[in-house]
C-alpha cells in the first residue's frame, strides 16, 4: 500500500489547544501541563485512507503564533491546515479570520483547510455558538468540527475528514 506523506500545519491563538490536539491524535494522551515547546518540530501518525496510507507530518507553531505572521516556510508544501479556536474564547474565534487571511496569502492554493472548535467539553462556558462557526467554515469551504483533546472527542475524526478531502494519488498520475 502506497504511503503518502502529508504535511499538516496547525494555526490558532496560544492556549486554544493545538499541542493538546496533536498529543491526543499521535499519542492518545492528554497532558494538563503540556509544554509549549512540543512543537519545535513535527510529530507523525499514519492512518489508512482508501487504498493509501496517509502519513501525517503535523507541525505545531512552537509558540510562534503570537507573532500572527508565520514564516511562509511554515506553510510551504502543506497538504492541509487546521485552524483551531477555543469555543470558550470569543477572541480566539475572531482572530481565526486573521489566520484564514494569512493562509490565503502565504499557503499553497490547493491546501485543505479545517476549522476545529476545541474544548467542547467546556460547553457550560461556551462563548462561540456552533452554528456561527459552522456557517463561517462553510463560507470559506473549510471542514468544520468541534473537538475535545481532553476527552478524546472528534480528534481522530478531524484527521479522517482531512484524509477524505485529499485527492487520491491515481488522479495525479492520470494527468
Ligand atoms: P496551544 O498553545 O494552542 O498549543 O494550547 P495547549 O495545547 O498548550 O493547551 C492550552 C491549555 O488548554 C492547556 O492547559 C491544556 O490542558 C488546555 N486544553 C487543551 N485542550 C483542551 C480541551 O479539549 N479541553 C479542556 N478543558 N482543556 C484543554
Amino acid at each position: 500500500m502506497a504511503i503518502r506523506e502529508l504535511k499538516v500545519c496547525l494555526l490558532g491563538d496560544t492556549g486554544v489547544g493545538k499541542s493538546s490536539i496533536v498529543c491526543r491524535f499521535v499519542q492518545d494522551h492528554f497532558d494538563h501541563n503540556i509544554s509549549p515547546t512540543i512543537g519545535a518540530s513535527f510529530l507523525t501518525k499514519t492512518v489508512p485512507s482508501g487504498n493509501e496510507l496517509h502519513k501525517f507530518l503535523i507541525w505545531d507553531t512552537a509558540g510562534q503564533e503570537r507573532f500572527h505572521s508565520l514564516a511562509p516556510m511554515y506553510y510551504r508544501g502543506s497538504a492541509a491546515a487546521v485552524i483551531v479556536y477555543d469555543i470558550t474564547k470569543l477572541d480566539s474565534f475572531q482572530t481565526l479570520k486573521r489566520w484564514v487571511k494569512e493562509l490565503k496569502e502565504h499557503g499553497p492554493e490547493d491546501i485543505v483547510v479545517a476549522i476545529a472548535g476545541n474544548k467542547n467539553d467546556l460547553g457550560d462556558i461556551r462563548e462561540v455558538p456552533m452554528k456561527e462557526a459552522k456557517e463561517f467554515a462553510e463560507s470559506i469551504a473549510a471542514i468544520f468540527i468541534e473537538t475535545s483533546a481532553r476527552n478524546a472527542v472528534n480528534v481522530e475524526e478531524l484527521f479522517q475528514k482531512i484524509s477524505k478531502q485529499i485527492p487520491p494519488l491515481e488522479n495525479h498520475e492520470d494527468e
